[in-house]
């Protein structure tokens, strides 16, 4: 492929800075990066190549808004590594987005789908816009005008993006049918996390959710904890955050508090979750919710838990939190919900951290079954993706337990460093060319 040197496709090998900013994501990613490469001895060239994105793209994206007004957003894709396969992640609109949390979680993407075995590389895209303040209409032609800019770079042997914060199924097809119209055939395959009905897997939507609940579940047994006698805060009542509390509470685990961007609420007899989602549908957040009292955001997170499932965004858990932080086991719904010092805090205390490179993978290894699926043109039952979706979430978990029993480091040590291990290996494999 020839990349037209007047876009902003840059190879970044020699333009990424390490940044030091605490609350940077980069920083975070980099610094999980660096404990790995030392426990696996990196010469500096290898550890560079993997701390740094393959391909970065940055576009202007003018809107043609619902009064006729235009307005230009800022969109990103980051392809961090495509060592063992095409780029592979969600696209994220929010008002955060940055080029910095773009690379990061590109960067974790790759360690996931490692760690998972799913044979692609990681990738992260994003938009700088709060989609909440626009209609369908503007978020439908945002998200022809971002594919269209990104096209050369995206497709099914490239890169495969999916849904992240603040994108969902419609987001995909929209971007399935731009990417489709200019190559002249329908191509499934090349977003994940579609409607059913353009190509989508069953089971996809609830995949993450799924695959959270079988490791904390996992993780409570591995505590010695029996999960029909714990209690459990989530922070986030997202896609991931409310099916978890939902399926946590059909397993018997008395889910306490749910927060999310408004607020957060408590009941110590458990909440219903079935009457919250409702409450939340109508209102647009848990707060208010008549059957539960308020509690300020930043309590729910260090409640005297058993189970605390950060499902939301990066850096929650920091120094200025994790000391006061009571939750035995932390199950990460979200990407980077933990920083470097809050994950040293934990290891000191004691605390079980199951990181999110595993604990949120269900949503990615779904990905790859319906990307599969697309190829194929053979669709699966639900109930076949299922049960493969568990036993791969679980063969990972007793992967790393038994790994990490011979490194002696913590789960987040110990998974960064299978995947970055993993990876480095493709390259020597490969060679450097020329
Ligand atoms: N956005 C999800 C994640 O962070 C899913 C990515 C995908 O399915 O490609 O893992």
């Amino acid at each position: 492929m020839t990349i037209d040197a007047s876009t902003s496709i840059r190879s970044s090998h020699e333009s990424v800075g390490l940044g030091t900013d605490q609350d940077n994501p980069l920083t975070n990613a980099r610094s999980q990066l660096e404990a790995a490469a030392r426990t696996l001895g990196f010469d500096h060239g290898m550890h560079q190549i993997l701390a740094n994105p393959r391909r970065e793209m940055i576009v202007q994206i003018p809107l043609r808004l619902d009064n006729g007004g235009v307005e230009v957003f800022t969109g990103y894709r980051v392809q961090h590594n495509f060592s063992r396969g095409p780029a592979k992640g969600g696209l994220r609109y929010s008002p955060h987005v940055s080029l910095d949390e773009v690379r990061a979680l590109a960067m974790w993407m790759t360690w996931k789908c490692t760690l998972l075995d799913v044979p692609y590389g990681g990738a992260k895209g994003g938009i700088t816009i709060d989609p909440r303040q626009y209609s369908r209409g503007e978020l439908e032609r945002l998200t022809r005008r971002y594919t269209s800019e990104i096209l050369p770079i995206i497709g099914p042997e490239r890169d495969i993006p999916a849904p992240d914060i603040g994108t969902d199924e419609h987001t995909m097809a929209w971007m399935m049918d731009t990417f489709s119209v200019a190559s002249g055939y329908t191509v499934p395959a090349v977003v994940t996390g579609k409607p059913v009905s353009v190509g989508g897997s069953l089971g996809r939507s609830s995949s993450t959710s799924k695959g959270v609940v079988h490791i904390a579940l996992a993780a409570l047994e591995h505590k010695g904890l029996n999960p029909a006698r714990c209690t459990a805060a989530i922070q986030g009542f997202g896609k991931v955050g409310a099916g978890a509390a939902e399926l946590l509470a059909k397993a018997g685990v008395r889910v306490v508090a749910v927060g999310d961007q408004y607020g957060a609420v408590y009941s110590s007899k458990g909440l219903n979750i079935r009457h919250l989602a409702e409450h939340a549908g109508r209102t647009g957040s848990v707060a208010g919710f008549a059957e539960a009292e308020p509690v300020p955001s930043e309590a729910l997170l260090e409640l005297n838990v058993d189970l605390l499932v950060p499902a939301a965004v990066e850096g929650v858990l920091n120094r200025m939190n994790a000391r006061k932080v009571q939750a035995k086991v932390i199950v990460e719904g979200a990407n980077g919900p933990t920083t470097a010092d809050a994950d040293a805090i934990f290891q000191e205390a004691g605390t079980l951290v199951v990181p999110d490179i595993l604990a949120n993978a269900g949503g990615v290894i779904v990905s790859y079954f319906e990307w599969v699926q697309g190829n194929q043109a053979y669709w699966w039952t639900e109930a076949e993706v299922d049960e493969r979706l568990e036993h791969r979430m679980l063969a990972a978990w007793h992967n790393l337990l038994e790994t990490q029993r011979k490194l002696g480091l913590t789960l987040r040590e110990t998974a960064t460093a299978t995947a970055v291990d993993k990876v480095a290996k493709a390259h020597k494999i490969r060679g450097l060319y020329p």
